[in-house]
């Protein structure tokens, strides 16, 4: 592994790969949206229990390389609890972060894939599980593919 690659897997996106976070159906989920992401295979279903305007519970089941699996799995743990809006603010953070290797202003565990901004061809995987998850959150069924989008 090069030492770029080892800045990219990073200490907190090994952790979300050992141990993901919120893996699985929930049961209760009244919200879902699919992520394919082809150019990298990766694939993601994400969950949500909307309650009114806040994600009550959400999780995710998909395959696919570390990086989309561990930013589906910490993506999670960040819009557990958010309005949609906040949510929406957090996709926008976290997009500067992977696109312009930009670290947050806060201390944030999204912070991890600012080394993806060096790597284009990984921004769509580390984005697809946030694709789905706000389309879900808008619900919209159509499935999110990255080829839609130019990121
Ligand atoms: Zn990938």
């Amino acid at each position: 592994m090069s030492s770029d690659l080892s800045d990219l897997y990073q200490q907190v996106i090994l952790d979300h790969n050992r141990r993901p976070r919120n893996r699985g159906r929930i049961p209760a989920a009244n919200r879902s949206a699919h992520g394919d992401n082809p150019s990298c295979g990766d694939q993601c279903d994400v969950f949500l229990r909307l309650d009114g305007d806040r994600i009550a519970d959400i999780s995710f089941e998909g395959s696919g390389c570390a990086i989309s699996m561990a930013s589906a799995s910490l993506m999670t743990t960040q819009l557990k609890g958010k309005s949609a809006q906040e949510a929406a603010g957090l996709y926008e953070q976290f997009h500067r972060i992977v696109t312009e290797g930009k670290e947050p202003e806060e201390m944030s565990d999204l912070g991890a894939f600012a080394g993806v901004h060096a790597f284009p061809a990984r921004i769509k995987c580390a984005t697809l599980s946030w694709h789905a998850a706000l389309n879900a959150l808008r619900g919209d069924t159509a499935p999110a593919t990255t080829e839609s989008h130019t990121d």
